[in-house]
């Protein structure tokens, strides 16, 4: 009698652990329960992934959906749908929100308003505070919470945890890695006068200097050796940094941005204005073949999009109020396959980067890789598909893209998230199912 599987993938060219190969792959109550299989099968539903490259199902361990916020930015709905379309399967999604996501009260309205309205699996991280403390070894527990969130430095919202001392605290807390945004608070602070308002946009660049971040990850790493808790570096920019982090492979993983790979500065300020800024920001050629140096000699663990939208009307205005932070949760993958294409990294690496590295670094229960036992996520892409990034595609609210107008080979086409297909050809299906990451505790 023939095998009978829910749902089978034939034909497709597979990223397995072990290398690329063709091979069908059966799938029965949301999880790979077969690599390989008889011709004669059959399944309730057949994807033929004929030209096709089934990857694991691809995560970005970074975004920002303004949710609880102002939903003509966006949302967990809207961020969620443009996550599928741009052919993801999971969003780990930041804690700045307005109000913060810092408190038992908060992550339980989270959790179930995420596995109500998300299109695609979510993980939550939680802010720490300097007054939450106390409550983080509980909270870091909760169920799809990825981890800890600490701003060093500040950014979006006002979580901030600036001095040795809060951090110190924060670190005997609890556990599990803790994700941080690390630029020194003090350095940000005192160079904020050097510049006047209606300076370049360039000028965003002098402020948050290469020390400015080289500082922070320097006094994170000594209290992180010190405490012994492990540290997640998050968006590094700058050459000195990646250096830097190769002797502290022990108490550190890092991540590097699609943005600090793809754009370049001042281009990005002179052609973008606005809506080249980010934290920390775009900088020179140099820092970006720095991040691709460590992209290709295995430095870095993840590459995330830090997706944070913000209204146009607020990104037209002049340095430095406009607000730092760019769209880029349905660009991510398109992005990065050109860049595969492009020749910058093997297609292996890249899955390495946005699969296997997120469920490294975060402990991710049952995704990451196609195997027997995980999670039937898949991301369906073609490799030879041209395409050029337009603005109408993006389906954020806020509406714009900093890579609008990218010529792109390499596109997804499919996504399969636990069994089920939820994006096909620019088109999402059925109705939200997302549910909550599992993470090792
Ligand atoms: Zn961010």
């Amino acid at each position: 009698m023939p095998a009978h599987f829910d749902l089978l993938i034939r034909h497709g060219t597979c990223v397995l652990p072990w290398g690329v190969e063709a091979t069908d792959i059966g799938v029965r109550n949301g999880r790979i329960v077969a690599l390989g299989v008889a011709p004669d099968a059959t399944a309730d539903r057949t994807i033929d992934a004929k030209g096709l490259h089934v990857l694991p199902g691809l995560i970005d361990p970074h975004v920002h959906l303004r949710d609880p916020g102002d939903k003509a930015v966006e949302s967990i709905p809207t961020g969620t749908r443009a996550a599928v379309l741009g052919g993801l399967v999971a969003v780990f999604d930041m804690p700045n929100t307005s109000p913060s996501i810092t408190a038992i009260d908060k992550v339980a309205w989270k959790q179930d308003y995420a596995e109500r309205e998300s299109w695609c699996d979510i993980g939550l991280y939680v802010g720490g505070t300097k007054t939450n403390i106390p409550e983080l070894a509980d909270l870091e527990l909760g169920r799809g919470v990825c981890g800890i969130k600490i701003f060093a430095g500040s950014s979006t919202g006002d979580l901030l945890v600036e001095d040795d001392e809060h951090l110190e605290m924060v670190m005997r807390s609890g556990r599990r890695r803790i994700a941080y945004h690390s630029e020194d608070e003090y350095r940000l602070q005192d160079r904020k006068p050097m510049f006047k308002s209606g300076d370049p946009y360039r000028r965003h660049m002098e402020w948050r200097d290469v020390e400015c971040a080289f500082l922070g990850t320097r006094r994170l790493m000594a209290l992180a050796r010190k405490t012994g808790r492990p540290a997640h570096i998050l968006h590094v920019s700058t050459a000195e940094e990646l250096d830097y982090l190769k002797d502290f492979r022990d108490v550190a993983t890092c991540e590097v941005l699609v943005n600090h790979l793809t754009q370049v500065a001042p281009d990005c300020y002179d052609n973008l204005k606005g809506f080249g800024v980010m934290n920390p920001p775009i900088r020179g050629p140099e820092v970006q073949a720095a991040c691709w140096r460590a992209i290709n000699d295995g430095t870095v663990d993840t590459v995330g999009s830090d997706h944070a939208p913000h209204s146009r009307e607020k990104k037209l205005l002049p340095w430095p109020d406009c607000p730092a932070g760019l769209t880029g949760v349905q660009t991510i993958v398109p992005v990065m396959l050109n860049h595969v294409n492009a020749g910058r990294l093997p297609l292996t690496r890249m899955v390495d980067l946005m699969c296997a590295g997120p469920a490294r670094v975060y402990g991710v229960v049952g995704k990451g890789r196609l195997a027997a036992g995980y999670d039937a996520d898949f991301t369906l892409v073609d490799m030879k598909r041209q395409r050029r990034i337009e603005e109408s595609w993006i389906v954020s609210p806020c509406g714009w893209t900093p890579f609008a107008g990218m010529e792109i080979t390499g596109w997804p086409v499919g996504v399969v998230v636990r069994g089920q297909q939820v994006m096909r050809d620019d088109e999402v299906l059925g109705a939200p199912a997302g549910k909550l990451v599992r993470f090792a505790r």
